[in-house]
């Protein structure tokens, strides 16, 4: 798996992956370091575990910032160790990891990725131990990372993470750059609240570190929550009938299969769901 290092600030490091331009990350302390997402499956998970070995001996802490197979499928090579997650995290692991594996594993197959499909498949889905439902901080020693959830954003349970005196959020998938934000299970009307919360922890300097794509700044964040508050009143209007699906996906900032995704989960039907 290629992927390279970007280090954010002194000790905030960035792993950058090809596949899936996936971030994960590092944030290294005086006595401990703390893992931000483990990687898509057993075998990406070990190769995560040993780049993170490889800049620093001290014992680490997981925290996933939600349930999505890329985000936390590798914790296995990290145990054993603290793996901190928002309670309904777990439950998603719980009631939706073995379809995933499924899911993601045959999409492999069918990308000719038998590598990958096989590995998720042989992944055993490791359930976080330590539950974060309100505002927690971890200590590394001479640094110590915030931990908060700002409500359903690009799913129930995004976790955000800073590490004030580096003045570095990780977001998780609640940002995308190089790609439209994942609306599928998400909660869009929702999302501009939380990204608005993670606004809140940001200034001019501040880096932002997605989970996919290179890392950005408030602006960015701005920008994008301004996108999808828009695709939520493009998809009122269509549900009001003062607009057509056409001039919604005309008028969308978004690509056409994402707008219809987000439209998708703004539904009544979908609305109070998962
Ligand atoms: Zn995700």
């Amino acid at each position: 798996m290629s992927a390279r290092w970007i280090e954010v600030a002194d000790g905030v490091h960035v792993r950058r992956h090809e596949e899936l331009d996936l971030s994960l990350g590092l944030v290294v302390g005086n006595d401990a370091c703390l893992v931000v997402d483990t990687g898509g499956d057993e075998v990406q998970g070990a190769e995560w575990a040993a780049a993170v070995r490889a800049v620093t001996p001290l014992p680490w802490t997981v925290v996933l910032t939600h349930a999505h197979f890329d985000h936390a499928f590798g914790t296995q090579a990290f145990l054993p160790c603290p793996v901190l997650a928002h309670p309904n995290c777990v439950d998603e692991l719980v009631i939706d990891g073995a379809e995933d594996k499924e899911k993601w594993s045959a999409h492999y197959k069918t990308e000719n990725r038998p590598d990958i499909a096989k590995a998720i498949r042989d992944t055993r889905i490791v359930l976080p131990d330590t539950l974060v439902s309100e505002p927690t901080t971890v200590d590394l020693g001479a640094r110590i990372v915030e931990i908060a959830q700002f409500g359903r954003g690009h799913t129930d349970h995004d976790l955000v993470l800073r590490v004030p005196d580096a003045d570095v959020v990780f977001v998780g998938d609640l940002v995308e750059n190089g790609a439209p934000p994942a609306f599928e299970g998400s909660f869009p009307a929702s999302w501009p609240t939380a990204l608005a919360g993670v606004l809140e922890l940001t200034g001019p300097d501040t880096v932002v570190v997605p989970g996919h794509g290179d890392p950005v700044d408030s602006a960015f964040v701005a920008a994008q929550r301004a996108d999808i508050a828009a695709v939520v009143d493009l998809a009122r209007e269509l549900t009001a009938g003062s607009v057509t699906l056409a001039e919604v996906l005309r008028d969308s900032p978004f690509p056409a299969d994402a707008t219809r995704r987000a439209i998708g989960r703004l539904t009544g039907r979908n609305r109070s769901g998962r």
